[in-house]
């Protein structure tokens, strides 16, 4: 009799082990299984990163997907994974390709962002882009059905911390490192860290104008202190702190070289023309060199 209880409660074990494991797989393959209750749908070809977190209260979007149909497949995903509604959605910047398919989930998802996100929506042509893109290619109006704009219900400044369930989420506002409103988030009880768009995996990032590269150093600084186990960036694969260290070390070195041309009387168009980086060459996005030696240019001349 008890050998037969053994053997029920083992089957049982089997089943529910393997319901969990065809779970993740059944996602589709886009999704990562980062953690228990964490997935990440890795956007194609280096579109943005969607996370799924799922705590006892509901559930926990990081970004909404790079466009609707992208929103779409991250949505069935949370109803395969959980009958609870999707209650926070936390964005890491205000760029349409993060925050276009909010409509899709709110309401009833309530949305946080740093300060002056909404504000950088408003003045943005988000708008404008869909209602142009819908009319040159009537086949995504289905997806686009319903769209609104949708700007984050709260804004934090500096720090916020959110528990929800069991989880403890940590808010970061970083400064001058992609876009007016950037935000890293951790959940330090699991030890994943989303960096936002501060970091590249072996890619260039586009350094806007506004891009700060000591600024973006002091992110990456703050960003290693936590000591995380897992880094999902905006855009490109889920990592470790390599990634950090990877884009730490570029930005020294850039700053570096740039800095003793400066000091031999270069102006910024021979720069341009005499600055070598090998340690990148197997980098994507080497269109962004000219605009990231701009940047280090304005480090090294202390502007
Ligand atoms: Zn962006």
């Amino acid at each position: 009799m008890k050998l037969k209880a053994t053997a029920v409660l083992h089957s049982i074990l089997c089943v529910l082990l393997l319901t969990s494991v065809s779970l993740a797989q059944d996602l589709g393959a886009q999704f990562k299984k980062i953690n228990d209750g964490i997935f990440t749908y890795v956007g194609t070809s280096g579109e943005s990163n969607c996370t799924i977190i799922l705590t006892q209260d509901g559930v926990v979007l990081i970004d909404s997907g790079n466009n609707p149909k992208d929103s779409y497949a991250v949505l069935d995903a949370v109803k395969k994974l959980t009958s609870q509604p999707v209650r926070l959605l936390i964005n890491t910047e205000p760029h349409a390709d993060h925050t276009t398919g909010h409509f899709v989930f709110s309401p009833p998802a309530i949305i946080v962002a740093a300060a002056g996100a909404g504000e950088s929506m408003r003045g943005s042509n988000i708008v404008q882009r869909v209602e142009k893109l819908v009319a040159e290619k009537p086949e995504l109006r289905s997806q686009y059905e319903g769209y609104r704009m949708i700007t984050p219900h709260i804004e934090y400044r500096d720090r916020a911390t959110l528990s929800v369930g069991e989880r403890t989420i940590e808010l970061f506002y970083l400064k001058n490192v992609h876009s007016e409103a950037d935000t890293a988030i951790w959940l330090p009880k699991e030890r994943v860290l989303f960096p936002a768009a501060s970091v590249g995996v072996k890619r260039l990032n586009n350094l806007r104008a506004n891009v700060s590269i000591p600024d973006t150093l002091s992110a990456i600084k703050m960003m290693k202190a936590l000591n995380p186990d897992v880094v999902i960036p905006g855009h490109g694969q889920p990592g470790t702190a390599q990634i950090l260290e990877d884009n730490e070390r570029y930005y020294n070195l850039l700053v570096d070289r740039v800095k003793q041309l400066v000091q031999q009387g270069k102006s910024l168009e021979q720069v341009k023309q005499e600055l070598k980086m090998p340690e990148i060459d197997e980098w994507a996005g080497k269109d962004r060199f000219p605009n990231n030696v701009e940047a280090a240019y304005r480090a090294a001349k202390g502007s």
